[in-house]
């Protein structure tokens, strides 16, 4: 399943290719993906040209020269596929400029897109009441130290809660707290400022480790049959239980389930 790092190597990939270009043909092969196309889709980006990418939380972003942003959620299986040597019939929208063709593909169709005024973005529904951006100025101290004040849930489900922090899944969130020593039972407004005060770079250097894994990744999508989205990454946690923490302090990766999810984190040195 894609999450932040995956979705911003998409939008890097992308961009190479994209920005500044004019959209030639759009062309949808089914009427809907999780959600329907939105209607006028194929009018509207038919000739505009892309002005910019970027990413909110687990979206990506299409800028185009007609006010309007093109946002994609590649939901479990999406990516996009730049200039496929063959069609696949999971290619659910295809767009092609000039020089390029690319096809979002979602065997599973988790995914979906939506055309959104760009200056009224902040309001769309899924990034109203959004919380900061994990990599962006946002994030400090003194906002998880507000927002996590007095709640009893746990740490790592007030983690997932996309109006405290945007854009953080599983994976990171575990990921992040085994750096920053966090016990990812512990109640919320129980973590110290002290802890509070590793978590915060832990979040970004988690996220931007795997960025960048991906972007080393990112140079084999030159080749023609590319594909944007996934890549590995080496973790601490996630996935290990029953293996040695990382750390060396004969601790052993537990799981655990949490929210319905499940949660690695070494009791050791987690506290
Ligand atoms: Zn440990």
């Amino acid at each position: 399943m894609p999450e932040l790092p995956e979705v911003e190597t998409t939008v890097r990939g992308l961009a190479r290719f994209l920005e500044g270009k004019r959209l030639v043909r759009v062309r949808m092969n089914r009427p809907d993906m999780r959600r329907p196309f939105p209607p006028g889709l194929v009018q509207m980006l038919t000739g505009a040209r892309v002005t910019g990418l970027g990413r909110r939380a687990k979206f990506g972003l299409i800028h185009t020269d007609r006010g309007q942003t093109l946002v994609f959620h590649l939901g479990m299986s999406g990516r996009w596929r730049i200039d496929p040597a063959t069609d696949d019939r999971h290619d659910h929208l295809v767009i092609e400029t000039e020089e390029h063709r690319f096809a979002l593909c979602d065997p599973r169709r988790f995914g979906w897109v939506d055309l959104v005024p760009t200056e009224s973005l902040d309001a769309w529904p899924s990034f109203a009441g959004m919380g900061p951006e994990p990599l962006g100025d946002g994030l400090t101290v003194a906002h998880l130290h507000t927002v996590l004040k007095g709640r009893k849930q746990a740490i790592k489900l007030l983690l997932l809660d996309q109006r405290i922090v945007a854009g953080l899944g599983n994976i990171y969130v575990c990921e992040a707290l085994f750096r920053a020593r966090i016990d990812p039972r512990k109640a919320g407004g129980s973590v110290s400022r002290a802890a509070l005060e590793r978590l915060v770079p832990a979040i970004r250097e988690v996220l931007e480790q795997s960025i960048a894994d991906g972007g080393s990744t990112l140079r084999d999508y030159a080749r023609p049959d590319g594909e944007l989205g996934y890549f590995a990454t080496r973790f601490d946690v996630y996935g290990r239980e029953g293996e040695p923490c990382r750390r060396d302090d004969d601790g052993t990766i537990r799981r655990v389930a949490q929210g319905g999810r499940s949660t690695w984190f070494c009791p050791r040195c987690q506290r």
